[in-house]
């Protein structure tokens, strides 16, 4: 059962203040933007897994609190049945698209971000080293400044970033000084560097990845290529990462995440404990239900969940995050420990603290997630399926408190309760869908 609309009288007295030409903070405006009532809040950061109100105001979260009073909001919209998560953080995506280049991540092989983000939840994206120095500032003014997803990049070490294999094996072109100077210019985007895709045996992609992010004190995420025997994995995540570096692909089983036996590689627990971080990055040939099943059997869970979202992902396997997060769960994880990794851990992982949460004060970044029961099948990268009963999928995703996608509509009223002649619904003050 829906409640009656509580925000349409505050609509109403909106509308005949307006007529009059009296502000409407005159008259006792309400003090909330947009009240989302009685949803289960799975908010990690603070522990809260519980029936909440969540009360946002000048796109922040403004209260969270067990019965907020409607009437203190401008709009109401009743999540009940559903859950409210902080808005997902996809630490590994692709997305400089739009330069025309083929075969290229700077370029045919990303997408826009907006039509794979909100819907799946996700309000926040991590570039995962699509552009380097030389090419950043293109991305940042093609894609970042354009999307409404918020948009962070990891800043590859090569400085023409993930053009294809003639500029991503050219060691000369992977230089930390210039990288870790445009990583340090645009402190606001750059949450990181990134290392991918390097074949040959020397470790100085790696090296100078490093001390570029020593150099501007961000993170390293590390693709760690070709699995080379001059280079083991094992000396990677307990000698050369730091702690706080990000391994990524870490179920894919391309590098010796398992070892002969069938058990995770004695090296990464090392590396865990040594506080490196291990990432999903699914893509689209890098998460192996044979590598990952065992893995999560043995507790070695992963620090965040991320797509690797690029065209050969997209539409197999990999799907969109809600997807690999529901791998997870069909894994046995709880709801609380999938959401953990997929909103604050993340958001810690890459520095910003002010995401992946719903204290008061963070940006109203929210998504708001039915939990489905049927039958479902996954499917990893190599073709393998696993049937499972529950699905996560988005109703409703707020982006600094504006609602930016509804799945069935929650937050409008049925057309036939509408003025014959009406033309449009909703209000800046919460909603952004469509516009
Ligand atoms: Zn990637």
């Amino acid at each position: 059962m829906r409640r009656p609309d509580p925000t349409a009288g505050v609509r109403h007295l909106v509308f005949i203040v307006t007529a009059l030409g009296v502000t409407g903070v005159a008259m006792g405006e309400p003090k909330y933007d947009l009240l989302l009532r009685g949803g289960h809040v799975v908010d990690p950061k603070s522990g809260v897994s519980g029936v909440r109100d969540v009360a946002i105001a000048a796109g922040r979260i403004a209260a969270v609190g067990p019965a907020i009073d409607p009437k203190d909001a401008f709009k109401a919209v009743d999540v009940s049945g559903l859950f409210v998560t902080p808005g997902l953080v996809d630490i590994h995506v692709h997305v400089y698209a739009g330069t025309g280049e083929k075969d290229s991540y700077a370029g045919d092989n990303s997408v826009y971000p907006d039509g794979f983000t909100f819907r799946a939840g996700v309000t926040t994206v991590a570039d995962a080293g699509c552009s380097g120095w030389r090419n950043f500032e293109d991305f940042k003014q093609r894609v970042i400044d354009r999307s409404r997803t918020r948009i962070l990049a990891f800043l590859n070490i090569v400085g023409h970033g993930m053009r294809g294999g003639v500029f991503e094996q050219d060691l000369k072109d992977m230089e930390a000084k210039p990288t870790a100077e445009m990583a340090s210019r645009h402190r606001d985007v750059v949450v990181g560097i990134k290392t991918a895709h390097y074949e040959g045996p020397e470790w100085t992609p790696v090296e100078q990845a490093v001390e570029a992010g020593t150099l501007a004190d961000v993170p390293v995420m590390v693709d760690f290529g070709a699995n080379r025997s001059e280079r083991p994995l094992a000396e990677l995540v307990t000698r050369k990462l730091r702690p706080g570096d990000i391994y990524t692909h870490c179920y894919s089983g391309l590098r010796g995440e398992q070892d002969a036996s069938g058990h995770v590689n004695p090296g990464l627990l090392e590396g865990r404990k040594r506080g490196v971080f291990f990432d999903v990055g699914h893509g689209g040939g890098s998460f192996a239900w044979r590598i990952a099943a065992p893995a999560v059997t043995e507790g070695f869970l992963p620090d965040s969940v991320s797509t690797d979202l690029h065209i050969s992902s997209m539409n197999t396997g990999m799907k969109d995050m809600l997807n690999v997060m529901s791998k997870f769960l069909a894994l046995g994880l709880s709801l609380e420990e999938v959401i953990l990794r997929s909103t604050w851990n993340p958001a810690r992982e890459i520095k910003h603290d002010e995401l992946g949460n719903l204290s008061v004060g963070s940006p109203a970044d929210v998504a708001v997630l039915r939990l489905e029961s049927g039958e479902f099948g996954f499917v990893d990268s190599f073709g393998g399926r696993l049937a499972s009963r529950k699905r996560l999928v988005a109703e409703l995703t707020l982006r600094e408190g504006k609602i930016v996608y509804d799945l069935n509509g929650r937050a409008r009223p049925d057309w036939q309760t509408l003025p014959r002649d009406y033309k449009s619904t909703g209000d800046p003050r919460w909603d952004a869908y469509g516009r």
